[in-house]
Formats: structure tokens, C-alpha cells, sequence
């Protein structure tokens, strides 16, 4: 028990428990109103032993954080869900997960708060990010903002009047699936374009493959090769002779070094993203713009054409007055993001 804070009645110290589900873990913690995660947890999802197995495991350890936070002289204000797929926020009710089999209208929040005898607020995991981002870190006070987590796909939130914003159909901010090209790649949703089949990992990655063997095969034609000459070839050295993976990381310092392949690459991915986002800056005129997952840590081989695309693209009032920055969260963002739910209020769309 904290020696500082043993005087305050302990119902002044009310934090409450978020929840971040994932395909391969499910991360929770004990999260401060503001904002400080006090205690961490996570296990593996094991989405083949089903739903009911999932759910038994995401109950007991729920109540072992919510145990261990009155033991430290917490309460707890309820239970905070990131959920990885469409949701009815006010019911709580899970529409289906894409990468967990059975969980097709799942009534969510009606069946942990039996379990749990604790307040629980459901929402997908894309929005809860945003809205760590909006209470407590690089977006806070910015409104409207606009939010992307660039990963495999890209999750997208909005914030509007200082709530999220979800639309009728609970459905808004569905920002990777804006179609950038109409004759484009098919997506996973079934359209063509979407600024997600352009600008997340999968297609960063398999494009980025793709160009090196192109460039290697026109190399073994010149009489003379030097690899890492000016950055040329550097890439392409890493990958296929030293056998490193292939990462955005990886090709963001192969950028930096001057490779020529990983640059254009890095400079076509800000474009794309940076015609979409200039859409979004003409739609709702946004105060911040901002980027987290993996492919945004690039800093500025991203920012900068997404910046300078928004700049061209969008009416300049609108791109002038917007702030296009990193994400102060990483990893913690689901779990901050989810327990800031309770923080809210009642979830209201
Ligand atoms: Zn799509």
C-alpha cells in the first residue's frame, strides 16, 4: 500500500481495468483516470479452444487485476473492451471478429457483466487507440482528430466533439477501407483500392520484395556491381545475401542510408496515404492527424509525402491547420484506450 496516499478515503481512488483482444494475445491492465497504467497483464488467446474458453480465461484473469488493484487500495469503475471487429457499442454486442472463429453476435458486455458483477463498455479496437490518443496522448485536446494504426491493415478512428464518433450503424471511421484507386488491388472487404491494400504491412512488404528482385535481376546484366555504392544494391544485399527479413524497419534504415528502391517505396506509401488523408482533411477539417503502428515509425520517409501530399491535395485553409503527428502510445494503446471508455461516460455514438 501506497504510504502517501493512506489517508485519502480509498474510494477516492477509483481506476478501471482495459481489455486490448488480439488474435494471438490479449493484453489487460489497471489504468489511472489519468491515463498511467498501474498494472499489466497478458496471456495467449487460444482462439481453437472457442469462445467459451476464451471467454473463461479473459474472466478469470480479469478478476485476478481487479483483485490485485483493491489490494493496492484501488477501486475499480468498471471494465474497458478493445475488440478486434465490428461492435454495437451501446449494447455491447459483438457483430463477429474476422480472425477469431465463433463469435458472431456475441452479446459481450451482457455476459461479462454477469461474470464480473463490474460496469463493462465494448468497443472495436481501432477506436479505443484513437481515443487513448485523444485522452492522453499525441492527439489530446485536438478536435476533431483524426486517428490511424498502421499494421497489417490500417484501423482508423475519429473524434468529433470530444467523443468518438461512430455513425448510426456503429460503423463510421472504417478509415482504411477508403478507396484511393477505383481499378485497384481487391480488398479484404471486397472493394478495390482501399488505401489499406497500399499502405498496410502485408503489401508494403510483398511490394517492396517484389521491387528488389526486378532491381537484382536488371544488376546481374551490369558488368560492374557494387553493393552499398551509394545506397544502391543496399537493400538488396540485406535481403538476399545476408538473409535478413524483410521489416518496414529494416527498409526505413535502408532509406536513410540513401537505398534508392526502399526511398521510392517509403515516398509512394506517404503519397497514397497522404491523398486519403487529404480527403479526410477536406471532409472534417481536422486539428491533428495521428499515426501509430509499425510503418509510422518511419518518422519523417512517411510524414514528409504524407504532409507535402495533404498540402497539395487538400483546400489550404484546411491543410494549414492541420498537424500531422506520431502516436505517443504503442503497445499500451488498447489497454489505455479501453479502460478510457469508463473515463467517457456512457459510451454514446
Ligand atoms: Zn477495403
Amino acid at each position: 500500500m501506497k504510504q502517501s496516499s493512506d489517508h485519502k478515503p480509498l474510494r477516492a481512488r477509483t481506476a478501471a481495468i482495459g481489455v486490448d483482444i488480439g488474435g494471438t494475445n490479449i493484453k489487460l491492465g489497471l489504468v489511472a483516470p489519468d491515463g498511467r497504467v498501474l498494472l499489466r497483464g497478458s496471456f495467449q488467446t487460444r482462439a481453437d479452444e472457442g469462445r467459451a474458453g476464451v471467454l473463461g480465461r479473459l474472466v478469470e484473469n480479469i478478476l485476478a487485476v481487479s483483485s490485485a488493484a483493491r489490494q493496492k487500495g484501488w477501486g475499480v469503475k468498471g471494465v474497458g473492451i478493445g475488440a478486434p471487429g465490428p461492435v454495437d457499442v451501446r449494447r455491447g454486442w459483438v457483430y463477429f471478429f474476422p480472425n477469431l472463429p465463433g463469435w458472431k453476435n456475441t452479446p459481450l458486455k451482457a455476459i461479462l457483466e454477469r461474470r464480473l458483477r463490474l460496469p463493462v463498455a465494448v468497443d472495436n479496437d481501432a477506436n479505443v487507440m484513437a481515443l487513448a490518443e485523444f485522452r492522453f496522448g499525441a492527439g489530446r485536446g485536438a478536435d476533431p482528430m483524426v486517428a490511424l494504426t498502421l499494421g497489417t491493415g490500417i484501423g482508423g478512428g475519429l473524434v468529433i466533439g470530444g467523443r468518438l464518433f461512430h455513425g448510426p450503424a456503429y460503423s463510421a471511421a472504417e478509415l482504411g477501407h477508403i478507396s484511393i484507386q477505383e481499378d485497384g488491388p481487391l480488398c479484404g472487404c471486397g472493394s478495390r483500392g482501399c488505401v489499406e491494400t497500399y499502405v498496410g504491412n502485408g503489401y508494403f512488404v510483398r511490394e517492396l520484395k517484389k521491387r528488389l528482385k526486378a532491381a537484382s535481376a536488371a544488376g546481374r546484366g551490369r558488368t560492374r556491381r557494387r553493393f552499398g555504392d551509394g545506397g544502391h544494391g543496399l537493400l538488396e544485399g540485406w535481403v538476399f545475401r545476408e538473409k535478413r527479413e524483410l521489416t518496414p524497419k529494416l527498409a526505413a534504415l535502408a532509406a536513410r542510408k540513401g537505398d534508392p528502391v526502399a526511398s521510392k517505396l517509403w515516398e509512394e506509401t506517404g503519397e497514397r496515404l497522404g491523398t486519403m488523408l487529404a480527403g479526410l482533411v477536406n471532409a472534417l477539417n481536422p486539428q491533428k492527424i495521428v499515426l501509430g503502428g509499425g510503418v509510422a515509425q518511419s518518422g519523417s520517409l512517411l510524414f514528409g509525402p504524407v504532409v507535402r501530399t495533404i498540402g497539395k491535395k487538400a483546400f489550404p485553409i484546411a491543410a494549414r491547420s492541420v498537424r500531422v503527428v506520431p502516436a505517443a502510445f504503442g503497445v499500451d494503446a488498447g489497454v489505455v484506450g479501453a479502460a478510457a471508455l469508463l473515463f467517457e461516460g456512457r459510451n454514446k455514438p
